[in-house]
């Protein structure tokens, strides 16, 4: 653990053992923290931020400090890609996508540090008002395992262009990248206390930083049911709460779009990164009419993806995070089975070929589903597609819209006045027409209902580092006179 500038291990020398998913192996042993070091990150954090001069530090040199840091992590960008591969299990070509992702979200927020921020009013009364913008404080992020170092850029570099103080911590699988990327800011020379990383269990770690009084906004990223809870501890205190939770989004396909694509994008929608993926197309919603050609052409498809080990060349799938969430994604799949659903391909986790040692699961689509079935309802978190059929327009709408989630979704059609009529009643914050997946640093990233709170990236992100203060200047200095005693 990084607190307060010092590599620091338990007090209670507690420690966890990382796992390579792909076989199993331990890769590496970490020191496992507590309340008492995520108490001592949250003091350190407190006190950068209060005493120690870091809201004061002019933006140019936090810009500077993060345009350091993404130089020194693209100049190691392979390493750190293999690494990320090794510990999460995804394929290296999706890696060394993530890293150079890393990379782009530090540049991009130490460029947006440096730009306005203000805003000036025309008020009467010889006034002149203003508007500035300040770091809302110590702020506590909590990260998950499947984007391990991109989430935690996407949290870190806003949080430094704004002038706060952090204090992060990974999730309990995934700790290696952000552990090195750690030396780096180590090397850099961060001012101590700015940047602290705490290592352990959600539970007591994580909801310490939900519910510390000293820390004025938590940031998580993860699954609903845990966001529920980080919300309710942060609300003892107030505390500004960014929640970046699950999703189960539609993938719309009508009958007139171009069917290369739509096959191909719907098999990218579920499939990358084994499914693992919060904005995952999950639900394919086919229009009826194209479901004799779309389908058998999907099913050949999936059989056909590569899967293995990430760090094999020619992998194009790999395996789940860990044996827990295999037997929940297999959990699934025989509920799927009990719920009366279709099983087309898949349904099983495969250890042909030495893939017995890691937590492979096939690629899973299931049809003849109906909206009320917990495989259509419930985010599942791995490659498991379940398919629905519409015949009208509204009909997709109201399947679409028909689940607490509003994380993504996409629209496949030519129709481009129906494609945008279709996207603008989506109740989803991301959103696609004719592609699924592609998102950038520049646009907000975010859920509606049940998919969270607050948006991330974009200026948006930046927004919710910052506290709004109105500034009122009088230009003609003299008593109000308002009381008759003067
Ligand atoms: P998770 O909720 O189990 O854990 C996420 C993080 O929260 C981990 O660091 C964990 O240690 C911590 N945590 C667990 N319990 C906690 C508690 N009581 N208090 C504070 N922190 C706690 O999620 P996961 O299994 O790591 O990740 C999968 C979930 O994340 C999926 O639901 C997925 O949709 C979601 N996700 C969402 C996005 C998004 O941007 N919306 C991105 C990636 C993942």
């Amino acid at each position: 653990m990084y607190i307060n500038g010092y590599w620091v291990l338990s007090s209670d020398g507690q420690t966890r053992t990382v796992l390579n998913p792909a076989t199993s192996e331990v890769i590496a042993i970490v020191t496992e923290g507590s309340a008492v070091e995520a108490k001592q990150a949250i003091r350190a954090a407190r006190h950068a931020f209060d005493r120690g001069g870091w809201p004061e530090t002019p933006a140019r040199e936090r810009a500077n400090l993060l345009g350091k840091l993404a130089d020194r992590l693209e100049e190691r960008a392979e390493e750190f890609a293999r690494l990320e591969t090794l510990n999460n299990g995804k394929p290296l070509r999706e890696a060394q996508y993530d890293i150079q992702d890393a990379v782009n979200q530090l540049r991009y927020y130490a460029g947006l540090a440096t730009k306005p921020h203000g805003q000036t009013y025309e008020v009467p009364d010889s006034i002149q008002a203003m508007v500035v913008r300040e770091p809302v404080g110590v702020v506590g992020q909590i990260i998950p395992w499947n984007y391990p170092l991109v989430m935690a850029t996407q949290k870190i570099a806003p949080a430094m262009a704004a002038g706060c103080t952090v204090i992060i911590k990974p999730a309990e699988q995934t700790p290696l990248t952000l552990i090195r990327l750690f030396e780096i800011i180590d090397e850099i020379g961060f001012p101590p206390g700015v940047l602290n990383l705490v290592l352990g269990a959600g539970d007591p770690v994580g909801s310490e930083l939900a519910a510390n009084p000293l820390v004025d906004k938590v940031a998580f990223t993860g699954g609903t049911e845990t966001g529920i809870k980080i919300m309710k501890s942060a609300a003892e205190t107030i505390k500004k709460v960014g929640l970046e939770l699950g999703g189960k989004s539609p993938n719309i396909v009508f009958a007139d779009a171009d069917f290369e694509t739509a096959v191909d994008y719907a098999l990218f929608g579920i499939f990358a990164n084994q499914g693992q993926v919060c904005s995952a197309g999950s639900r394919l919603l086919l229009e009826a009419s194209l479901y004799d050609r779309f389908v058998p052409e999907l099913v050949r498809r999936a059989g056909q993806i590569r899967i293995g080990p990430g760090l094999d060349a020619d992998t194009e799938m790999g395996p789940l995070i860990s044996e827990r969430q295999m037997n929940r994604v297999l959990d699934y799949i025989e509920i799927g089975r009990k719920e009366g659903a279709a099983l087309l391909c898949g349904g099983e986790r495969l250890t042909a070929g030495g893939l017995g040692r890691g937590y492979f699961v096939a690629p899973t689509i299931f049809t003849d589903t109906r909206p009320d079935m917990r495989i259509v309802q419930e985010e599942i978190f791995g490659p498991v597609l379940v398919i629905q059929t519409f015949r009208t327009e509204e009909e997709a709408l109201e399947l679409a819209n028909g689940t607490k989630y509003g994380l993504a979704g996409a629209v496949f059609t030519q129709n481009v006045a129906k494609a945008h009529r279709v996207i603008r009643k989506l109740r989803a914050g991301i959103t696609w027409i004719n592609t699924y997946h592609p998102t950038f640093n520049e646009a907000p990233w975010g859920g509606y209902k049940q998919s969270g709170n607050g948006r991330e990236l974009g200026t948006f992100g930046l927004e919710e580092y910052l506290e709004v203060k109105q500034i009122n200047i009088s230009l003609d200095v003299k008593p109000s006179g308002w009381f008759s005693n003067g």
